[in-house]
């Protein structure tokens, strides 16, 4: 599925930034890995414990969905929320799909309307 392959490109090259701008903002630290929700890692078909990039290697952390987490050996304890950056784009677009919901009719068929008198 040509749809499926671009929207994980999409999602790769978000992670490569995300790690880059953690590496940028923390130069001590070694980041190993990215941290996402199960639920994420599932519905994205991807495999905990897979190298996702060269290096760094994906994770299922328990936190929240739509997110993802830079994991790292550095200290991140009290900033831990700067170390997390957003993948809505790349996934919600397949939420928002299941979200549409048409009430009443079959598509085709749109209510007709009455002129007000
Ligand atoms: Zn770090």
């Amino acid at each position: 599925m040509a749809e499926a392959r671009s929207k994980i490109s999409y999602l790769l090259e978000r992670l490569s930034q995300g790690v880059a701008s953690h590496d940028r903002e923390n130069p001590g630290h070694h980041s190993w890995g990215v941290g996402m929700a199960h639920f994420d890692i599932e519905r994205l078909g991807l495999e905990e414990g897979e190298e996702i990039l060269p290096g760094i290697i994906l994770q299922a952390d328990g936190g929240v969905t739509g997110a993802f987490r830079v994991l790292c050996d550095g200290d991140h304890d009290a900033e831990q929320e700067a170390a997390e950056e957003e993948m809505v784009e790349a996934v919600s677009q397949e939420t928002r799909e299941l979200e549409i919901v048409r009430p009443g009719g079959a598509e085709g068929t749109p209510e007709r309307i009455r002129p007000p008198f």
